[in-house]
């Protein structure tokens, strides 16, 4: 019974790795891609059958584009039966500035409803230094023009919290002023155990980041706003009707089927995670098949709508898909408006502004 409305496909393939990355990645070599297309193809043949008839499609990373434009023109070609059965309402593709060439855009230009999100994360080359990232600031314009040649809808992800690094707002400002970019996501750096930024850390020639404060958080949110845009979930921002309309689809807990290493699928309750290694994903093994009970509904629920900060947690919304709220929760967000870190509007509770600055925290507080 079709009851996804979104296609994730993960492309496990990057370069190299960036010394804050915790996501699995390997490098694309010609016997791995292979071996990769074509087990895509293959899952994609066993689980298109879950996809409604209007759909989103993402296509994540890894970097996509890593492995050049041979592989993406390939993996165009798996998904054209879903292009041509299903009406596509977003087309989301991630990218890193490096990878993203004029054959690359080439080959998307014909997608339907193409959005390109652009993993820049910093604008100055020391401080793409300081985080592992090798490219540069010139591979961040030549791919904004590449990208906005085919798609006026277009975004950049940006790391904040970078000990030392404070030029963010500057270069966000002046990179709106030369490219009408649609959305922006802006996540905390994090030191992840198994990462070279750890192993520094360590080893005493990094600093911590816990002390990082959301003040950089509320700069560029105030520079976004003057620019028309809108800070609709904590990490994201777009101008008017410029959501990802693919990942309001989780945050909303809508089913998705995901195919590719550590792609996640839920379908009809339950949730099935890939592998997230290519080795065990070709073979087929350790697939982690997790029925979704009510519990683990309702901490979902809170978890991912309070992080939407337009919408919140709504009233109706919740009794309709689980009956009333329990005491201890709505006890617990009492506590949290008292504390001036929930506020109430109509029929939804949302993070306030102080509740945005330790939202894990508040968040973690109301879950039972
Ligand atoms: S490009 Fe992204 S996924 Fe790849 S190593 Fe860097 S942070 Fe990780």
């Amino acid at each position: 019974m079709p009851s996804a409305e979104g296609l994730y496909i993960h492309v496990p393939f990057c370069l190299n790795k960036c010394n804050y990355c915790a996501f699995y990645s390997v490098i694309p070599r010609p016997e791995m891609i292979e071996a990769y297309l074509e087990n895509l193809k293959k899952e994609l043949l066993e689980k298109k059958s879950f996809l409604k008839p209007e759909i989103t499609i993402f296509i994540g990373g890894g970097n996509p584009t890593a492995p050049g434009s041979e592989f993406l023109t390939r993996l165009m070609k798996i998904l054209s039966p879903v292009l041509s059965e299903h009406t596509i309402s977003e087309f989301s593709i991630e990218t890193n500035p490096e990878t993203f060439d004029k054959k690359s855009a080439k080959i998307l230009k014909h997608l339907p409803k193409l959005r390109i999100n652009v993993g820049i994360q910093r604008f100055q080359n020391s401080e793409l230094k300081t985080i592992g990232r090798n490219t540069c600031s010139e591979f961040n314009k030549l791919a904004f023009e590449n990208v906005f040649s085919i798609t006026e809808n277009a975004g950049i992800d940006v790391i904040l919290g970078i000990p030392g690094c404070k030029s963010i707002k500057n270069d966000l400002g002046e990179c709106l002023m030369n490219y009408q970019f649609k959305h922006i996501s802006a996540y905390f750096l994090s030191i992840e155990e198994n990462t070279e930024l750890h192993k520094m850390h360590l080893a005493g020639k990094f600093p911590d980041t816990d002390d990082i404060d959301a003040s950089e958080l509320f700069e560029i949110s105030d520079l976004l706003k003057q620019n028309g845009f809108k800070h609709y979930e904590i990490s994201n921002f777009c101008t008017t009707g410029r959501e990802c309309r693919h990942n309001l689809q989780y945050w909303h807990g809508l089913d998705y089927v995901g195919i590719g290493p550590s792609a996640v699928s839920t379908i009809n309750g339950v949730r099935f995670s890939n592998p997230p290694d290519i080795h065990e994903w070709l073979l087929s093994k350790n697939i982690i098949q997790e029925k979704i009970d009510r519990n683990i509904s309702i901490t979902e629920y809170i978890f991912l709508r309070l992080r939407l900060l337009c919408e919140g947690f709504s009233i109706k919304d919740f009794e309709k898909k689980f009956g009333s709220i329990p005491d201890e929760i709505f006890q617990a967000i009492q506590s949290e408006i008292a504390a001036g870190n929930l506020e109430r509007n109509s029929d939804s509770f949302m993070l306030s502004k102080n509740g945005l600055t330790f939202a894990n925290q508040v968040i973690s507080r109301i879950i039972p």
